[in-house]
């Protein structure tokens, strides 16, 4: 299966693979540093190089079987198996998803109610909640704007199934459940503010974040509010 590195280390912009199948524009290879379209966040675009040769990565995908699937654009030329390609992923781009989904925790750490959706773009982002109440923007943005400012520490942790299950109180979102097929989850903790089960990627430290304020907020029905984030620099 394809060895994911982005779940060691996010903050991997190049990679040097060998590719284990290609199959019409979908290429699979040994290890990859592209994120696959998944919790509400982007797949991620970037370039696939060998010999002179460049392919234009549109999307990133997961299958089934747990394989990490590069989809090329029609014009791209296709790298044949066995190539050994220099993989690069739109950084810029990238860092905006981390930066935006590490705010969407903090987010979610000042509103403590369930979450029942969410998604991520670089330009804005939301998560919708399990609430009734009208939502303070004011103090909302205050306490995340304090969370970013005290630069917590963010890590991964790994448990098993088990300890999950005897846990539930860990899973906050409810709509997306942690990936199942995996052994071990892995939890992300920031600081001691949060500590939830997620497969994103994620900044090193709450103060990457930088500016964000909060945008729209809508009542999407009796027991839904869709908070916005954006970043402002
Ligand atoms: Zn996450």
């Amino acid at each position: 299966m394809t060895q994911k590195l982005y779940r060691q280390d996010a903050y991997l912009k190049t990679n040097i693979s060998g590719v284990t199948s290609s199959i019409d524009n979908i290429i699979i290879l040994e290890s990859s540093i592209f994120y696959p379209l998944g919790g509400g966040q982007p797949g991620d675009i970037g370039t696939l190089s060998w010999d002179g040769h460049e392919a234009k990565v549109i999307n990133t995908t997961i299958n089934e079987a747990g394989e990490i699937q590069h989809i090329l654009s029609a014009e791209s030329p296709i790298p044949k198996m066995g190539e050994i390609l220099t993989t690069a992923i739109d950084w810029e781009r990238r860092y905006l998803h981390m930066r935006m989904h590490t705010g969407l925790h903090l987010l979610g750490s000042v509103l403590k109610y369930g979450v029942t959706g969410g998604n991520i773009s670089a330009s804005k982002s939301r998560l919708d909640f399990d609430m009734e109440e009208p939502v303070d923007k004011e103090k909302v943005a205050q306490d995340l704007i304090k969370l970013v400012d005290e630069n917590h520490l963010i890590q991964s942790k790994w448990i098993s199934q088990k300890e999950l299950r005897e846990q539930p109180e860990l899973i906050r979102t409810m709509s997306v459940k942690p990936p199942s097929t995996d052994q071990n989850i892995r939890l992300l903790a920031i600081g001691d503010i949060d500590l939830q089960p997620c497969g994103g990627t994620h900044l090193n430290s709450t103060g990457e974040v930088g500016q964000i304020r909060i945008g729209k907020v809508e009542k999407k029905g009796k027991r839904n509010r869709r908070v916005y984030i954006e970043l402002i620099d």
